[in-house]
C-alpha cells in the first residue's frame, strides 16, 4: 500500500477456474489485522490454485463472464477454421488480422455458431458492420453506392470497391455454410442503408 503497487487479485469461480484482476491494497488495519482491497475491472481468466471467497452474487456474476469469454473465444476459433483463417472477401490469411463476425448480431440474438459467422479481415468486418459492404444470402459481395461512387486511394479502390459482385470464399463443410436466412436478415440492414 504504501509503495503503491498493485497485487494480482485471483476469484475463484468454479473448481480450477480463477478470474485475475489488478488490484490495490487502499487500507490498512494492523490491529485487527485486515485490509481493505480495491479491484479494478476484471482483466483476464487465469487457471490457479488459490482460492478466495466470494458470495453467491459475485459467483454468479464471474460465471457468467468466463462463460461468455469462453464462447467467444470457441466461437472465433470455430469460425476460423471453418474458414481456413481466410477472410472469406478478399482471402488475406493472417489470423492477427482476421476476426469472427456475427452475422445477426448478439444483440440481436445471434448465436455463436459458425453458421451464423464469417472470417473477416478487419477492415471488411468493420465495413460490414457499419453497412458499407453488404452480403447477399446467394453468397454475393455488395458494395454500397455512394462508396462505388467514392475516389480515393489504394484501400478504398482495391479493399473496398474491388470487392463489389466477389463471391464469398466458403467453408467445405455444409453445416459451417453461413445460414442464408442469417444472411437475408442482415442483408436487409445493408439495403437499408444503401
Ligand atoms: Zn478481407
Amino acid at each position: 500500500m504504501e509503495e503503491g503497487l498493485s497485487l494480482l487479485y485471483f476469484a475463484g469461480v468454479a473448481q480450477g477456474l480463477y478470474i485475475a484482476s489488478a488490484a490495490m491494497i487502499v487500507e490498512d488495519d494492523p490491529e485487527a489485522l485486515t485490509f481493505t482491497v480495491a479491484l479494478a475491472p476484471i482483466s483476464s481468466v487465469v487457471e490457479g490454485s488459490l482460492h478466495v471467497e466470494l458470495n453467491e452474487a459475485q459467483r454468479r456474476y464471474y460465471l457468467r463472464v468466463v462463460k461468455q469469454r469462453a464462447n467467444q473465444a470457441h466461437f472465433r476459433v470455430e469460425v476460423l477454421q471453418a474458414y481456413r483463417q481466410r477472410c472469406t472477401i478478399c482471402e488475406l490469411r493472417h489470423p492477427e488480422l482476421l476476426d469472427a463476425a456475427h452475422i445477426v448480431p448478439d444483440s440481436q440474438g445471434g448465436r455463436p455458431v459458425v453458421s451464423n459467422g464469417l472470417a473477416l479481415c478487419k477492415i471488411h468486418h468493420a465495413a460490414f458492420d457499419h453497412s458499407m459492404v453488404g452480403i447477399r444470402p446467394d453468397y454475393v459481395v455488395e458494395v454500397r453506392d455512394d462508396l462505388l461512387a467514392e475516389s480515393d486511394g489504394p484501400m478504398l479502390r482495391h479493399g473496398i470497391q474491388g470487392i463489389h459482385g466477389r463471391p464469398l470464399v466458403l467453408p467445405k463443410r455444409v453445416e459451417w455454410m453461413p445460414d442464408p436466412e442469417a444472411l437475408e436478415l442482415r442483408y436487409e440492414t445493408f439495403r437499408l442503408a444503401s
